[in-house]
């Protein structure tokens, strides 16, 4: 394949330099953050492409999966490969189409809407949002690295979703365009609902081009972390901010002590033995927000204005997906689960999955808007990991006392927990994909039609 593609190569891409065959390169790009879950790296390791392809337009990624559908050759789509679950892993070989060289941002409308390339990063894109008066909703912890079309494919919420709820709510993403892998590669523009056919369907029925992303109006934020003697303190303080009105904030994050025992570089703002919770609250609220935190006893460690990404120390580095990130550094044996706790009987779930697992589970939670438009308790909790059956059992337990669990030790689409019952994404990747070679594997419940198999 590799010989017929780089013979062909110079009818595909313009510049032979931006496709890949060199082994350490392209292992490196086939590889994303799996080894998070001690399932996965036991699943994927050594998984890699033949080769990768860097298209810098959208008749580059045409010509690319043209070729690919004529010969056979699987494509899996690649942002910055952040992504936790073997998102961007290649498992039949194939190209890995990276598309962190589409990064234009196009134009931020006059009311607050950014038209991009895929391969934007979203730092690069908030950055640019401020400058002129707009913000991004809603972006993972990994904003400096990630691109706009991974998240769109694979990601779901983070910061800012606890005022304006995960990416695929509130029509946050207003529209996007996907190139289809057929014999004759089409864009297709999907707008209003029809953007859920695409999202979060890891590059398994289309390939993402262009992008219409809506901001909200900046804010000058400040940034804030709490002390508390015990966690049900902390997670009652935390609660109660997250659930008022009155407060405009863009993150409320709570850890349970030792977590924060792992945040090396900030330790001198973690006080041995206290529970913490980080906050971004607007600047002009800091003062009544600090005596708010005095009038229950607690103490501010730390606060300071957030000037942008550079700001240091940066809170936000240290929640979501990040603190998973810092507890493994401290020790290994540490992996994960994704959460949403009832709000109604949050108290009496964590009593529960502590009276069963103790040490086992540390609660770390983040608080998000759903849907609906109310405040929940999303979780990404730390679990020291033993065996791949006492993490079953854990996720089976939180299922079974009413904790919603989207298993991130699994590396298809349908088993993550986002997978649309309406099954849309399903239905886009019969039309788009027929013979099932975008990210193939990744989508159990698709099967090729008949008369695209040879
Ligand atoms: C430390 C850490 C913290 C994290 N925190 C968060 C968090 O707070 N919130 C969150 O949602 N996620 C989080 N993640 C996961 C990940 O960082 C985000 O989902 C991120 O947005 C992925 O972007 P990426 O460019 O790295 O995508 P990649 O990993 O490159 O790709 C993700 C998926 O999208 C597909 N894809 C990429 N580009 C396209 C395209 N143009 N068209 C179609 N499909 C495409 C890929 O095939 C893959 O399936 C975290 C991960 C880590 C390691």
């Amino acid at each position: 394949m590799s010989d017929l593609l780089k013979q062909s190569i110079p009818g595909i891409i313009a510049d032979a330099q931006r496709f890949i065959t060199e082994p350490a390169i392209v292992e490196r790009l086939s590889r994303d953050f799996y080894w998070y879950s001690p399932v996965l790296r036991r699943q994927l390791e050594g998984k890699h492409a033949d080769a990768v392809i860097q298209p810098v337009n959208v008749d580059e990624v045409r010509e690319v999966l043209r070729f690919c559908f004529a010969h056979d050759v699987p494509v899996t789509a690649r942002g910055a490969g952040t992504g936790n679950y073997g998102q961007a892993i290649p498992l039949h070989g194939g190209i890995v189409l990276d598309l962190s060289r589409m990064d234009t941002i196009h134009e931020i409308t006059a009311d607050g809407v950014a038209v991009c390339g895929p391969g934007v990063r979203l730092g690069v894109l908030e950055t640019a949002a401020r400058t002129s008066g707009w913000e991004l909703r809603c972006y993972p912890s990994t904003i400096a690295k990630a691109t706009l079309g991974g998240f769109l494919g694979g990601g779901s919420g983070g910061i800012g979703s606890i005022t304006h709820g995960g990416l695929r709510d509130f029509g946050t993403v207003r529209a996007l365009e996907v190139v289809t892998m057929e014999a004759e590669p089409k864009v297709h523009r999907h707008e209003g609902e029809a953007v859920h056919e695409i999202l979060h369907a890891w590059g398994t029925n289309g390939i993402i081009t262009r992008i219409w992303l809506a901001l909200t109006p900046a804010v000058e934020w400040s940034q804030c972390a709490v002390a508390f003697d015990g966690f049900d303190k902390a997670y009652d303080f935390s609660e109660r901010i997250a659930n008022d009105p009155r407060w405009t904030k863009r993150l409320v994050t709570t850890f349970e002590w030792p977590i924060p025992s792992a945040f090396y570089p900030i330790r001198n703002i973690c006080t041995e033995a206290k529970d913490l919770a980080f906050f971004l609250i607007a600047r002009d609220q800091l003062q009544d927000f600090e005596q708010e935190v005095r009038n229950v006893s607690a103490t501010v460690t730390y606060s300071g204005d957030y000037a942008g990404l550079r700001t240091s120390p940066l809170l936000s580095d240290y929640t979501w997906n990040h603190t998973t990130l810092w507890a493994i550094k401290q020790d290994e044996a540490f992996t994960y689960l994704q959460c949403g706790f009832n709000p109604d009987s949050v108290r009496e779930q964590f009593r529960l999955l502590k009276e069963k697992f103790g040490e086992e589970i540390l609660f770390h939670m983040e608080f998000m808007k759903n849907g609906a438009g109310r405040i929940v308790p999303g979780a990404i909790p730390l679990v020291r990991f033993t065996t791949e059956e006492r993490l079953l059992e854990m996720i089976r337990y939180c299922r079974e006392i009413g904790v919603f669990v989207a298993n991130p030790h699994v590396n298809n689409v349908e088993d993550g927990g986002r997978f649309r019952e309406d099954n849309v994404q399903l239905a886009a990747k019969r039309r788009y994909d027929p013979k099932g070679l975008l990210n193939p594997g990744k989508m159990l419940s698709f099967q090729p039609a008949e008369e695209t198999v040879r």
